[in-house]
């Protein structure tokens, strides 16, 4: 057993499955599964380690948080992944959300708005070894920039099978719920800068439905589809 810094992540992060996700009602087997791989003390600054598996966010730097597991883990297991899906997250932060959504999809397109965290989160992902991730640094409320594509060969317009922001937006952006395929699902805090709603909507002809699951509290999405600075 590898004990990095004197503490034994492995076991926290076991006890942390069995308490604050199993027990606060995760049960999504896939779910359980990559929250109790992936070392979230590798997505935290040093200084924050020996909290990484305390059930709460942790600050990443740049006023940003990284969000606490069991809302990961909710937020995870309401976009019901499989690995056929394709996913787009909004708010690449840390990068320890797209490290749980790599597992569970077939390729995962994480937008961050900050090229330091962005850079770092590459970083720590290509250490790790997901190669199934695609950065972009930008503005997220305008959803996954596909002119880009042009330049790769790549085809100019795809819509995605998920989409989850991890920021709050004051409503969802239009065109986030035009990149979502038909019968997509799309998860986000939805509310003002102070307190919001997590919603999950499932694209149907077109609209989004949307269905309440929790109150939340996360970093404001700044971008033009969004809150202003
Ligand atoms: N999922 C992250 C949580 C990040 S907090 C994690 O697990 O660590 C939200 C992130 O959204 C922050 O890093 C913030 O910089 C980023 N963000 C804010 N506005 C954005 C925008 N318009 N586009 C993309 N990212 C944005």
């Amino acid at each position: 057993m590898y004990y990095a810094n004197g503490i034994d992540f492995e076991s926290q992060r076991r006890a942390m499955v069995e308490k604050d996700l199993k027990g606060k009602g995760i049960a999504e087997p896939g779910v359980i599964a990559a929250m109790g791989q992936v070392p979230r003390e590798e997505f935290v600054p040093t200084s924050y380690q020996s909290q990484a598996y305390a059930d709460g966010p942790l600050p990443i730097g740049m006023g940003q948080t990284i969000s606490q597991p069991y809302i990961v883990a909710l937020m995870t297991q309401e976009l019901r992944l499989n690995n056929y899906c394709e996913v787009l997250e909004i708010g690449t932060g840390s990068g320890y959300q797209t490290a749980i959504l790599s597992k569970l999809a077939k390729r995962v397109y994480t937008i961050e708005r900050s090229s330091v965290l962005s850079e770092a989160a590459q970083a720590v992902l290509g250490r790790l070894g997901f190669t199934n991730i695609e950065f972009y640094i930008g503005d997220g409320s305008k959803g996954w920039p596909f002119s880009d594509n042009a330049t790769k060969g790549e085809p100019q317009e795809k819509k995605f099978d998920r989409i989850i922001l991890t920021a709050a937006v004051p409503k969802i952006p239009q065109t986030l719920i035009d990149q979502l395929k038909e019968s997509g699902i799309l998860v986000a805090p939805v509310g003002d800068a102070g307190a919001q709603e997590l919603i999950t909507g499932v694209k149907k002809d077109g609209k989004l439905i949307e269905r309440f699951v929790c109150d939340v509290r996360f970093v404001k999405l700044i971008g033009e589809d969004a809150f202003k600075e």
